[in-house]
């Protein structure tokens, strides 16, 4: 087993080379515009049905199968441990029940509240461990409207082969977010704020990542959420609610939050790797692009709407190509196609028999502000839980959805709910409180600069302070 050639990754647009992970994990986006994907799905391997893992144990034995030949098992293992170590719960991803045979799986016990820590802490560890093999460097930036920035910071803080620089919209990021990473306190982070909106800093950070002289001078490097590595971290915990909850041979079925499709399609994966899944529901808030397409198999591009759930706040889902790539038999050249058609015409639809195949197992469904508070509320009023609202859309779109009464559902709480206070509040009336470990939040030192929405200004500031 040790001695196998790596897994290869292919691209969903079947025009780049393929890769082994450790160049998957600092490439990013393939060359000719698709995601990278294994060539196959790897079985589960026996490790991972073993009795009495402990989360970090299980999480090594599920993502092992993707990494091998390039990270050495022993490697691996201290990478995961220490990963799973700053997580703020023994269990790292407890589980809650809300309802008859429906469960929380809390996701949000890392260090910036949100369930991306799950992935980024390991996937920050990961590049260095790779990045020092290698004798490099990367310089990541990237362009943040609230939770990722954060959980970057914290997963890159402090790396000796990495810094991060995180563009955020002036005034436009609420003071938790902010304050979780302009409090960060390490030379290698840079917070920058720009006189502008998220879709400025985005358009900064496309346009540095464009421009291949100062890519490659600058060494730059990202681990945004199409990251195949971030995908990978995720599968772990769609394994570990099958064993708690079906034992690997009964289904069970998941309502998640989606803004991205990343966090839902590592589910997918799980269930290609063997664990028995009855229904995924894929909870949007009113930017709802994924229900039509779950409804009828088209896509229609349409304006984004701020909600309460602003990690939602996504039309065109990335992550969901990975998807599509298996609808549509794997063919890059159809992949290519169908993507090209929707960037120019706007729209775009399955064939028949290509959107049956979702029937089975996928249902979307929306819900919008007024269900948010709604379903926070009563959750708060019946149980003293406080759900945040990107769970709160979870568990409506469970409620409305579910289709078998027996198989355990689980929702997908991606968020602490003093992560967003405001709504929280506004719904139930009780302001949450940070947990200990923020707790001085407010009352820590910021440091950030504030830069106009302009590139050579910007550009200049990364050169000169990586
Ligand atoms: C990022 C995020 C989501 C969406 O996850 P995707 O992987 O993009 O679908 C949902 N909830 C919260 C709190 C998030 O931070």
């Amino acid at each position: 087993m040790t001695n196998s050639a790596p897994l290869q990754y292919v691209s969903t647009r079947g025009a780049a080379p393929a890769l082994d992970f450790g160049d998957v994990l600092l490439t990013g986006l393939a060359t000719d515009g698709g995601l990278y994907v294994p060539a196959e799905w790897p079985p589960l391997p026996d490790t991972a049905r073993a009795a009495d893992l402990s989360y970090a144990e299980l999480a090594r034995a599920v993502m092992y199968p993707f990494v091998e030949g390039v990270i050495a098992s022993d490697d691996f293992g201290r990478l995961v441990a220490d990963a799973y170590a700053t997580f703020h719960h023994e269990e790292v991803i407890p589980f809650r029940e809300i309802g008859p045979d429906h469960w929380l799986m809390e996701l949000f016990w890392g260090p910036t509240l949100a369930f991306k820590d799950v992935a980024l802490q390991l996937v920050g560890r990961l590049f260095d461990h790779e990045l020092t093999a290698r004798s490099e460097r990367r310089t990541i930036v990237g362009a943040t409207s609230g939770d990722t920035g954060s959980a970057a910071i914290a997963a890159c803080r402090d790396r000796p082969c990495l810094d991060v620089f995180i563009l955020f919209p002036e005034g436009r990021v609420s003071e938790v977010q902010r304050r979780q990473m302009t409090t960060v306190d390490a030379a290698n982070v840079h917070c920058v704020e720009i006189r502008g909106t998220f879709d400025d800093c985005q358009d900064l950070v496309k346009a540095m990542f464009g421009d291949e002289s100062f890519r490659s001078e600058q060494q730059l490097g990202a681990v945004n959420s199409i990251n195949w590595a971030r995908v990978m971290a995720q599968v772990v915990y769609y394994v570990w609610a099958g064993r708690r909850f079906g034992e690997l041979e009964k289904p069970v079925s998941f309502s998640v939050p989606t803004g991205n499709f990343g966090n839902v399609f590592a589910g997918e994966v799980a269930r290609r790797m063997g664990v028995p899944v009855g229904q995924f529901i894929v909870a949007s808030n009113r930017n709802d692009i994924l229900t039509q397409f779950f409804g009828d198999g088209s896509m229609t591009i349409g304006e984004v709407h701020p909600t309460l759930s602003p990690s939602m706040d996504i039309q065109v889902s990335s992550n969901l190509e990975r998807l599509l790539f298996e609808l549509l038999g794997r063919d890059g050249v159809a992949m290519a196609e169908f993507m090209a058609r929707f960037r120019g015409e706007g729209h775009v639809g399955l064939e028949a028999e290509q959107f049956a195949l979702t029937s089975e197992h996928w249902t979307g469904a929306s819900v919008d502000d007024a269900g948010t508070s709604a379903t926070i509320a009563r959750y708060y009023a019946d149980q003293g839980y406080l759900l945040d609202p990107h769970t709160a859309v979870g568990v409506q779109a469970a409620e409305r959805c579910r289709r078998d009464t027996g198989v355990p559902l689980i929702t997908l709480a991606t968020a602490h709910p003093a992560k967003f206070p405001d709504a929280v509040e506004a719904a139930t009336g009780v302001r949450p409180e940070l947990p200990p470990h923020l707790a001085d939040l407010h009352t820590r030192a910021e440091r950030y600069v504030t830069l106009d929405n302009d590139l050579a200004t910007v550009s200049r500031y990364v050169a000169e302070n990586r």
